[in-house]
Order: C-alpha cells, then structure tokens, then sequence
C-alpha cells in the first residue's frame, strides 16, 4: 500500500506570486480577480487577475502593432531572442517551479524540471529552418515556396503541463514571425503570468501578452477578428467549440486535444523493461498527460506476468504533496477531475469480475489525492478503457490474437499515440503502421524530439505542433512564380 503523506508547512510559504498579466510590455493588475486552488489542501491559496474584453482588446491592438515590426526580424535575431527566455527560465526555474507545484501539485522537483525542459525545448525549436526554398525552376519559370508568419496567434493552454506547453506556443509564435496573447488555464494561471513577469524586459512590447481569466476568455480569443491563428491544447470538448468559433473568421486552428491511447504488448515483449516504462507513461504526472499509455493490450501468455510488474510498480510510487521532498506523485490537479477518476474507480468496483489488484485508494481529504490503481477484468466497453481517465488508474486487457488486439486498439474516437512492445522491432513497425494514431512508438512511449510534429489523429487533434510541420502550421504558404525574362 501507498504512503500517503501530509506537508508539514503550508505549500504558499516563500512563494513568489506574479503581479499581474503581460499586456503591451506591461504588468497590469486588474481591479476583479478569482481564486487559485492548491490541489495538494483544496484551499484558496493566491488570486489571478480576471481579464475582461478590454484588456484582451488592448492585449491583441498591442501584438498587432508589434507584429510588422517583429516579422521585420530574421530568424537569427528572433532566435537570439527566444534563448535569452530560455536562460531566464533557467535562472528562475526554482521559484517558477515552486509556484507550478503549488498550483498544479505535481511534485517540485518534476515543476523545476518542467521549466528547465521547457527552457531546452524552445531553443531546439528555434533552429529549424522553416523559410521553404525554390520548388522548381527550369528555363520558363521559377518557383518558389516561402512562408510567411500569419499575424498574431491566440495561444489556449490546459492545466498539467502549463509551463511547457505555453512556452512551446509561445517560442513557436515568435519564431516563426509572429505576435501572441496567451490565456492559461484558470486553474493553473499563475505560473504562466509568472513567466510573462520574468521575460517582459527581453520580449519588445506587444510581441507576448499573458492574460489570465475564466473560459470566457478562450471563446472571446477564439472570435477575436483581431487574431490570425489560434493554437489550442486542452480536451476534445472544448477543441469542438474552439473549432467551430475561429470558423467565422477562417482563423487557422492547431487543436492538440485528448488521448486514450493504447500500448500492445506482444508475447516476446521485454517484462521489466516493458512493465517499467509503461508504469512510468501512465503514471507520470499523475496520469494527468495527454499521450500516457491509458489502455494496456498484454498477450495472454505475458498477461499474469504483466499485471504483476504494473501493479508492484504503481504500488511503490510514494504519494504526497508536491512540497514535500518524498512524494513522488502529487494530487490529480482539481475537484472536477479528482470526481470524475473517483467515479470511474466506483464504476470498476460495481463491476463483476473488475479487479483493482493495487491501489484505488481515495484520501477522504485534504487535498485531491488517489493512489496509482492498476484494474483488470474490465471489457472494451467499461467506462475507464473507452473515456480518457486523465489520472492514475489503469486498465490492463487481454488479448490472444494480434488482428484482433489492433482492432480493439483502434476502436475509440481518439487517435493520439500508441506503442507496440516487442523484441523484434521490425515486426512492430509493421503493427505501427495499422494503428490509426498521430504518433506510434516501438518499446517506448512518448519522449519526442523536438523535431518530431506532435500531434492526433481522429478527435485527438488537427493539425500539427513542433517540428517542422508544426512550426510551418504558424506560417501561411505562399508559391511565388516568376517568369524566366
Ligand atoms: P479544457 O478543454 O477544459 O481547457 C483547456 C483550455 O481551454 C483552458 O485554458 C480553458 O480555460 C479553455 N477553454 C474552455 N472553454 C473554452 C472555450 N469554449 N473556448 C476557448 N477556450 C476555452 O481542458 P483541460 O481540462 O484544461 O485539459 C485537459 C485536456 O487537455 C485533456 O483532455 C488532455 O488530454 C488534453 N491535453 C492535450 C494535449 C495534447 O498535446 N494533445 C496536451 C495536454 C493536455
């Protein structure tokens, strides 16, 4: 059984609250403001400024001013711009971390390392070269592919990676030539307005505005007629709405939204190795991340073996409050989700033949904690294999015939990764190829460069994030020909 824990100090002490929202180069405190939950308490801990229409107007005239200047840049010198963000994310990566854990739960030192990826992360995407080049030329004509940034994009991010993925939006924004108003989850605000504070003095006025505020907000951004792009991270719901909104202004749209994805696990998969990354994908962060490993395929001959390593893995993850130095899994993120995983845990219980072989253990309270869960005995029907959980309970299934493993892996609306365990990888390229995923690892799962295009097949997503692809999605195509004189 899991240790669960308690801090010993309130998570807010020594934390270092942003003043306000980045709009135009300048903080600015809003007169409303709305309250920020510690997940690790349940308790109100700080407050995040409440945006209204005026402010999202001054924050999109600031970056539309901005942008003619900015895209006059060329890539080096935006380049030289996104690694000083990237040095002061390293420098503050402590007191950034600290009020990502305080917000977000997740243990400080994987906060600290957020920042500190993230900090890599964004000047590895800002050397592609993303300019295109000549398609063709002959002795009629010459063509050429450029691309050239599209104005100022809206950036929308959810609540368990705040801190990367607003700096991949936001290093992907400027890179390419544009300018952006970016609006982070109300639930987890207040590390992103954080990082608008430390930057303000490295980013020319009006290029990165941060505005916080409820989900009225993201639909304002997403009508906006003032905005060109808008790229979006968050659950398939809402990328739905999102979608339906930047129509009426035919804003160009990246949707990176859920997952459900599946790991198949053949016969001659690797046990410990096996079991020990899967456990990991699933849950990392816990469980709370779009592309964890969320459904397990085992071969019948591997299955008894596998449900073992999973469950003695997950039953040694130590659970606690992200402040504490012990705790290796934090609380789910917020009271809607900590319900939703605890009515999926009820749902098993009330199944026949369900088993939760480790785990499912819900603290009465404080704070939104459940211990790492692995269930058997559960069919592809069971609410916790068809919805994405989102948290840290995982179904292991049974299969004993490959085709018919594929199918069921392919049977859901999501499409965003999937992994193949084997020891011939050969033959799990081949498997790859059929499963109806955006992205689909051999004997790992997730963990890709930079340079790879992130993103979902099906309702997991439209469009493409990172790598050249991705980058190329915040630009607008355009093929110049001129004749030969
Ligand atoms: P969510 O859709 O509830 O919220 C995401 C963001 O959208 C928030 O900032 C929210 O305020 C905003 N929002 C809400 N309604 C809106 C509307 N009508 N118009 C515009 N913006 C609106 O998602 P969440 O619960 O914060 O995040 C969890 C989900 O995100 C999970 O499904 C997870 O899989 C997904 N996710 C996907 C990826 C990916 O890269 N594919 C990465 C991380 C998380």
């Amino acid at each position: 059984m899991n240790d669960i824990h308690v801090a010993e100090k309130p998570v807010q002490a020594g934390l270092a609250l942003p003043g306000g929202m980045l709009i135009d180069g300048q903080i600015v405190v809003d007169a409303t403001a709305f309250d920020v939950i510690d997940p690790a308490t349940g308790e109100v801990f700080a407050q995040a400024p409440d945006a209204d229409r005026d402010d999202l107007d001054r924050a999109v005239t600031a970056a539309r001013c901005a942008f003619p200047h900015w895209a006059a840049h060329n890539f080096a010198a935006r380049r030289g711009v996104i690694a000083q963000i990237a040095s002061r994310l390293r420098t503050s990566a402590e007191p950034l971390g600290k009020l990502l854990t305080a917000e977000q739960g997740k243990p400080l030192r994987d906060a600290i390392g957020e920042v500190r990826r993230a900090a890599d992360h964004i000047e590895a995407l800002s050397t592609f070269d993303v300019a295109g080049g000549v398609l063709r030329e002959d002795a009629r004509e010459r063509v050429e592919i450029r691309y050239r940034p599209l104005g100022v994009v809206g950036g929308i991010t959810p609540w368990n990676v705040p801190v990367m993925l607003a700096m991949v939006k936001i290093a992907q924004a400027l890179y390419t030539g544009n300018c952006i108003v970016l609006k982070p989850s109300p639930l987890t605000p207040l590390s992103t307005l954080a990082i608008g504070e430390a930057i303000a003095d490295i980013v020319p006025p009006g290029t990165v505005n941060i505005l916080s505020g409820g989900n009225d907000l993201g639909v304002w951004l997403t009508n906006h007629p003032g905005v060109d792009k808008i790229s979006f991270t968050g659950s398939v719901a809402t990328g739905r709405h999102v979608m339906a909104s930047a129509a009426a202004t035919f804003k160009r749209v990246t949707l990176e939204l859920g997952g459900n994805d599946p790991a198949i696990v053949l016969p001659d998969a690797d046990l410990d190795a096996t079991a020990d990354a899967i456990a990991r994908s699933a849950f990392a962060n816990c469980g709370q991340v779009c592309m964890a490993i969320k459904r397990v395929f085992v071969h019948r001959t591997l299955y008894p073996a596998m449900v073992e390593a999973l469950a003695s893995r997950a039953a040694a993850i130590r659970v606690g409050p992200g402040s504490d130095p012990r705790s290796e899994m934090g609380p789910i993120q917020n009271r809607m989700q900590f319900e939703k995983v605890v009515a999926l845990l009820e749902g098993v219980r009330a199944t026949p033949g369900a088993r939760i072989v480790t785990g499912g253990i819900v603290r009465a309270g404080p704070g939104y904690f459940v211990e790492p869960t692995v269930v058997t005995g559960l069919d592809d029907e069971a609410p916790l294999v068809r919805e994405e959980q989102f948290g840290p309970v995982l179904p292991v299934l049974v299969y004993d015939d490959i085709d018919d493993a594929i199918r069921r892996a392919n049977a859901t609306e999501f499409g965003l990764g999937a992994s193949v365990w084997t020891h011939d990888s050969a033959r799990g390229a081949d498997i790859a190829e059929r499963i109806e995923a955006g992205m689909v690892w051999v004997n790992r799962h997730g963990g890709n460069g930079r340079d790879v295009p992130f993103g979902g097949a099906k309702h997991s997503g439209y469009g493409r994030e990172q790598g050249v692809a991705g980058m190329q999605s915040y630009m607008e195509m355009q093929a110049v020909t001129v004749p030969k004189d």
